[in-house]
C-alpha cells in the first residue's frame, strides 16, 4: 500500500511510519548536536508520544540520559489503518532509547483513568527502580472520563461571554477564511476545566506520592500556553483559558505535595508550535505562520524539541529560570518578546489570500503540520510498497 498524506479540515487521515521513524531521528539528533547536561534520572511523561511530551521524553533521555516511561492514548495498526503517529513515535523512540542502553517503558491506554496510574506505580516499584524524578504532563485531550463518577466528560474550544469571529486558514484551498467560535455554555466551560484543567495531574501527583514512588527532590510540570493579545479572545479569554487557570490552581496545590519531598510543581508556558492539538484551534494557524516569518528572520525560532532543551537545561535543572508573577516559568518569552510581537501584530491584519505565501510563513507551518504524520521528509520513498501485514509485528 502507498501512502500519502491526506486531511479531512485539520485532521490527517493517515501516517507515514517511517516519516515518523525519520522525526523521531531528527529530534533526537538536535538533541545531540545541543549537548548533554545535567538532569533528570528516571522521567515519567503524560502525554509523551507526540508535540510537546515526545520533545520532553526525547530531551529527557537523550540531554539527561535519563530512563523514561511514557504514557499515551494511541492506536495501532488494523486493517488498511496503519496507526497514529504517537503510536510509531512510541516504537521508533523505545528502538532509538534502547540502542543506547536506556530503558524506555510504554504504556498506551487511558491516562485518566485509575488503572493506568496503578499500572504506571506498579511498574515503577517492580523495574523502574522504584522512584521518579520528572514527571511532566502534556496531555492535550478532548474527552475525559472521570474515574470518581464514570461521566465522560468533552471539552468544547468556545469562547466565554460572545461569539468570536477570526481569520484562519484553510489548509486545503490555502485561503484565509472566517473562523467562527461559538460563546460556551457554563456546561461546555465546567466540561472543558474537567478535560483540560489539572484535577488529572493533581490525581496522577496525589498517587505517585501515597505510592512513595516519587523521589526526594522531584519535580513535576505541567504545560500551558497562554499566547498574545491576537488570540486572547479565542484561547487565554475562552474555554481552553478557563481550564489552563484551572491547570495553575492545582499545580500551586501540587507544588505544596512537592515541596514535601523536597522538590517542586509548577506550571511552564510554553512557545506555540504546530502540533495535532494547537492546529485545531482557530486563529491559530494564522498567528502561527506569521509568528515563525518573525521568529525565525530574527533568528530565535525553535522547534518543540530546541525549546524543551532550552527550558529543560537552563530553566529546570540549570539556573536561568524565568518566571512570571503567578510563579509560571516561561520558556515562552522568546515569542512573548515585545519586539516580536509588536511585529505579530503588524502584519496580522495585512495577510490575505495573496500574500499568505510571502509576508507569513506558511510554508513552514505546513512543513510541520506534514511532518508531524511523518509526510515531507528527505530520503523517505513515499512511492514505495508499505505492508500493512509486516508494520503490524512493530511492538512498543
Ligand atoms: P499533542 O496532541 O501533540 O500530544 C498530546 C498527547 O496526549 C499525546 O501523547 C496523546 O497520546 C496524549 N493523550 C491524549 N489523550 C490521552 C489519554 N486519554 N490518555 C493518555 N494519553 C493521552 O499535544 P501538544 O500540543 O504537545 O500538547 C501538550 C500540552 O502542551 C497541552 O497541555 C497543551 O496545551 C500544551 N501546549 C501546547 C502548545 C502548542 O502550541 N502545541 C503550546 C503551549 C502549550
Amino acid at each position: 500500500m502507498k501512502v500519502k498524506p491526506e486531511f479531512r479540515g485539520m485532521i490527517a487521515l493517515n501516517v507515514h511510519p517511517f516519516g515518523c521513524r525519520q522525526a523521531v531521528r531528527e529530534q533526537i539528533a538536535s538533541v545531540g548536536r545541543r549537548g548533554k547536561f545535567a538532569g533528570c534520572k528516571k522521567a515519567l511523561i503524560i502525554g509523551g508520544s507526540s508535540g510537546y511530551g515526545l520533545a520532553t521524553r526525547v530531551v529527557s533521555a537523550f540531554g539527561c540520559g535519563a530512563d523514561t516511561i511514557g504514557v499515551s492514548f494511541e492506536t495501532g495498526v488494523s486493517g488498511k489503518r496503519l496507526g497514529s503517529a504517537g503510536w510509531w513515535n512510541n516504537i521508533w523512540f523505545k528502538e532509538e532509547a534502547e540502542k543506547c542502553g536506556l530503558v524506555a517503558r510504554n504504556f498506551v491506554g487511558d491516562a485518566f483513568s485509575r488503572e493506568m496510574k496503578d499500572e504506571v506505580i506498579d511498574y515503577i516499584k517492580r523495574e523502574f527502580g522504584g522512584q521518579v524524578d520528572w514527571v511532566v504532563y502534556s496531555l492535550a485531550s478532548g474527552r475525559r472520563t472521570d474515574p470518581a463518577d464514570g461521566r465522560t466528560y468533552t471539552s468544547a474550544l468556545k469562547s466565554i461571554g460572545c461569539e468570536v469571529e477570526g481569520a484562519t486558514i484553510d489548509i486545503n484551498k490555502k485561503k484565509i477564511v472566517t473562523g467562527r467560535m461559538a460563546q460556551a455554555s457554563d456546561e461546555e466551560i465546567a466540561a472543558t476545566i474537567k478535560v483540560m484543567g489539572g484535577e488529572d495531574w493533581l490525581l496522577w501527583i496525589e498517587a505517585l506520592a501515597a505510592a512513595g514512588v516519587l523521589a526526594r527532590g522531584c519535580k513535576t510540570t505541567a504545560y500551558s500556553y497562554d499566547g498574545p493579545k491576537a488570540t486572547r479572545a479565542i484561547y487565554g479569554g475562552g474555554t481552553i483559558g478557563a481550564a489552563k487557570r484551572d491547570l495553575e490552581a492545582k499545580g500551586r496545590e501540587i507544588d505544596r505535595i512537592m515541596k514535601r519531598l523536597g522538590g517542586e510543581g509548577f506550571v511552564t508556558v510554553c512557545r506555540a508550535i504546530v502540533t495535532k492539538a494547537s492546529v485545531y484551534i482557530p486563529l491559530l494557524p494564522i498567528y502561527v505562520s506569521v509568528l515563525f516569518k518573525v521568529m525565525k528572520e530574527r533568528g530565535v525560532h525553535e522547534t518543540a524539541v530546541e525549546h524543551i532543551y532550552r527550558f529543560m537545561r537552563d530553566m529546570v535543572y540549570g539556573n536561568r529560570r524565568v518566571t512570571d508573577d503567578e510563579g509560571r516559568v516561561r520558556p515562552d518569552n522568546w515569542e512573548m518578546d515585545p519586539a516580536i510581537q509588536a511585529e505579530v501584530e503588524r502584519i496580522m491584519p495585512q495577510v490575505n489570500d495573496d500574500n499568505l505565501e510571502t509576508i507569513t510563513d506558511f510554508a513552514g507551518f505546513m512543513d510541520d503540520f506534514l511532518k508531524i504524520n511523518g509526510f515531507g521528509y528527505e530520503g523517505i520513498d513515499y512511492d514505495g510498497e508499505l505492508d500493512s501485514d509486516e508494520l503490524a509485528r512493530y511492538r512498543y
